[in-house]
């Protein structure tokens, strides 16, 4: 069993603001949101990144990608639009080692990203 502090969000050992749950992923609050909504959803199961996901992941890539929206719905984000985020590795900035979605809106967002 990994004991990533991911892993501990999802078996809620570590408190979380917790948005969304089914079998596969798990969604809650940014602790130091960059946008007015900023949410992260990761999978239950313990992958690094998206580069580390295999194929036989692909369905769960689905559940992460269904669960963004349905987050980006439930937060009231739909109408305006908003970002999902995979940062992979360090020059992303990946900081947290077991992947993420980001979901952030709430105000414009500027493109290219830094
Ligand atoms: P990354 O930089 O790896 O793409 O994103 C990691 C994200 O996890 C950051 O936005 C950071 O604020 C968030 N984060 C780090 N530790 C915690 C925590 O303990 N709880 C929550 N809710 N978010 C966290
Ligand atoms: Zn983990």
């Amino acid at each position: 069993m990994s004991t990533c502090l991911f892993c501990e969000i999802a078996r809620r050992t570590i408190p979380a603001e917790v948005l969304l749950e089914n079998d596969h992923v798990l969604a809650f609050r940014d602790i130091r949101p960059v946008a007015p909504t900023h949410a992260l959803v990761i999978p239950k199961k313990h992958v690094v990144g998206i580069h580390e996901a295999t194929a036989e992941d692909a369905p769960l890539l689905g559940h992460l990608l269904g669960a963004a929206r349905d987050v980006a719905e439930k937060l009231g984000l739909a109408a305006g639009g908003y970002r999902l985020v995979i940062n992979q590795g360090p020059d992303a900035g990946q900081s947290v080692l077991h992947l993420h979605c980001h979901v952030m809106g709430g105000r414009q967002m500027a493109w290219p990203p830094g």
